[in-house]
């Protein structure tokens, strides 16, 4: 199971904003890498510490969280399973370290364990509306996207602070006494590279907006809420920083006559009563356009034909659900004289009295087959 986000804090449910904010700065002091080199276990604890601070910062997460536990980021979004990596972590030191320009200079996080540290972009945010089509049918997508990149003109130099190492040692009086904490450097942010010249639009970090056109793939059986990622593109960072990424949350665009549950279709067909008991054929829509499927004479209310493999494709790549189309046979609701006749003269009539076949099976027997 996993550990609850208060108790990896050491907080209580009730904690306040600043309760919370000042046990995950307690923790991330104690956990930090660079006090805990080649340290797994306080790795892991510094990334647990980190990834409670994400969610139980922020008034949304939290609420979700507090009403559903670990569930409410699972399943697309979230965490996906794999954790917060390094650079995640450190984009959030900003606001816990916060104030002077140190954390917050360059925008970016800073990549982590050990090495050479490199100043990351910011990563982006949009959403995009998708057909059931497209859905079923996989797409690239065409996505305008406004993210900061090198301003042209700008130049940098070896930040003179810190001689390009990008952190400085800070020495603090704290109540346990002198502690040396390594922090990005302030007049770099972790870089290690300040600007030399500035370009014509840049600011203060060398960079500017920018609008591009960014090709999007998507596989085929994507689900609502699905978030992909799209490397680098994000905002780009300073001097030789590495670019942020481009998160892509899926949504969902309803279809006028088929529904979706999971990676199977549903549609409603109505048969008119003289197409029910003579027989016929009807066009019908599917993912992959229109097709002809035959009316039975005969056919009762409630049948379910399954078309094969007519559904969405599984997101793992494998198999492909089905297509179910539910009949409803359409009763008239007025009748002109004649028509009133001639139904009057088969009420005893022996072929208009309901005789359920061994086939027939109920609604609820199907439904409970559907599923099954
Ligand atoms: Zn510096």
């Amino acid at each position: 199971m996993k550990e609850d986000y208060y108790d990896i804090l050491g907080v209580s449910k009730g904690a306040s904003a600043t309760e919370i904010k000042k046990a995950y700065r307690k923790m991330a002091l104690k956990y930090h890498p660079d006090k805990n080199p080649d340290d797994k276990a306080a790795e892991d604890k510094f990334k647990k510490a980190a990834e409670a601070y994400e969610v139980l910062s922020n008034d949304d997460k939290k609420a979700r969280y507090d009403q559903f536990g670990h569930q409410a980021f699972e399943g697309g979004g979230g965490f996906g399973g794999g954790g917060m990596n390094m650079d995640d972590i450190f984009s959030h030191f900003g606001d816990i370290f916060g104030g002077g320009g140190g954390f917050s200079g360059f925008g970016g996080g800073f990549g982590g364990g050990g090495g050479q540290r490199r100043v990351k972009g910011s990563n982006l945010r949009i959403r995009v509306t998708l057909t059931l089509e497209e859905i079923a049918n996989g797409v690239e997508k065409k996505i305008k996207v406004k993210r900061k990149v090198q301003a042209p003109g700008t130049t940098f130099k070896t930040c003179s602070t810190c001689n390009g190492q990008g952190q400085v040692t800070r020495v603090t009086n704290t109540i346990l006494g002198r502690m040396q904490t390594a922090a990005a450097c302030p007049t770099c942010g972790g870089a290690g590279q300040s600007i030399d010249k500035k370009g014509d639009n840049a600011d203060a970090q060398g960079l500017m907006q920018a609008e591009e056109t960014v090709m999007v793939k998507i596989p085929a059986g994507v689900v609502e809420g699905m978030q992909l990622k799209v490397n680098g593109k994000g905002n780009e960072a300073p001097g030789n920083g590495v670019s942020g990424d481009l998160l892509v949350a899926i949504q969902e665009q309803d279809h006028p006559t088929l529904k979706r549950e999971g990676d199977n279709l549903h549609y409603d067909l109505y048969v008119s009563l003289p197409d029910a008991v003579l027989g016929n054929s009807t066009e019908i829509d599917t993912v992959t356009g229109k097709v002809r499927i035959k009316i039975e004479a005969g056919v009762q209310s409630g049948k379910i034909l399954r078309l094969k493999g007519k559904g969405i494709p599984s997101i793992n790549g494998y198999g492909r659900g089905d297509l179910l189309v539910h009949v409803n046979v359409w009763t008239p609701k007025t009748l002109n004289k004649q028509q009133k006749e001639f139904f009057e003269n088969m009420k005893n009539d022996e072929h208009f009295v309901p005789k359920p076949e061994h086939g027939d099976k109920s609604f609820f027997e199907k439904v409970k087959d559907m599923f099954s």
